[in-house]
């Protein structure tokens, strides 16, 4: 795809929580710590089927501070990552591009231990993004399922669209409520009422 003056729509989403869904570990919920816990969020498969259909480009952009932190392998990590993948193309769709932030300020392991630029709600890995694709992030959606996701979206001005489950610890899920997104959803599939209106489809 064309850099620069070419610049398009795109679709941003978040991961965990948003494609796969969050798993109860003993009651906690967490991002699936193994392949063989991941589950598709129900419904995602039509929006990223609809966007397909429309060659609007998807990307990930997810932030995995699990290998910082001492609790996975980058092999975990990495196999975790293929698995929604794999899933996704076993329903017949699939995500353009992914990014992924492995740093946390708070890790254990030291080259990912740091306050990096690209950790939502930071934008650094937007910024990246645009300039491998050629985005225009006026006409482009951010969802995702957290106020980090939102805040990073409205950083480089996006259309922001906000998921609210109930796959979470109840304090994290009262903070959620609070991000001001321009959308809110409580089932996925509403997401699919949203976009011919952002995407100027209609
Ligand atoms: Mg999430
Ligand atoms: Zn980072």
């Amino acid at each position: 795809m064309a850099q620069g003056i070419n610049k398009s729509p795109a679709f941003i989403i978040d991961r965990d929580g948003v494609i796969n869904r969050m798993v109860n570990y003993s009651g906690q919920w967490d991002s699936p710590q193994k392949p063989k816990d991941v589950r598709l969020v129900d419904g995602i498969v039509d929006i990223l089927h609809w966007l397909n259909e429309r060659h609007i480009p998807i990307i990930e952009i997810s932030n995995q501070p699990g290998i910082a932190k001492g609790k996975m392998t980058q092999e975990t990590s990495d196999a975790i990552e293929n698995r929604v993948h794999q899933l996704l193309a076993s329903r017949g769709v699939r995500i353009d591009k992914t990014y992924i932030c492995p740093h946390h300020p708070k890790g254990v392991v030291p080259e990912l231990t740091r306050e990096c630029d690209c950790r939502k709600p930071k934008a650094g890995l937007f910024i990246k993004a645009a300039k491998d694709l050629g985005i225009n992030f006026s006409e482009s959606v951010m969802l995702g399922d957290k106020a980090s996701d939102i805040q990073a979206g409205d950083a480089v001005g996006c259309k922001t669209v906000l998921y609210l489950h109930n796959e979470d610890q109840p304090e994290k899920i009262e903070q959620t409520k609070r991000a001001r997104a321009d959308h809110q959803v409580t089932r996925v599939q509403e997401v699919l009422e949203i976009l011919p209106k952002i995407f100027k489809l209609v």
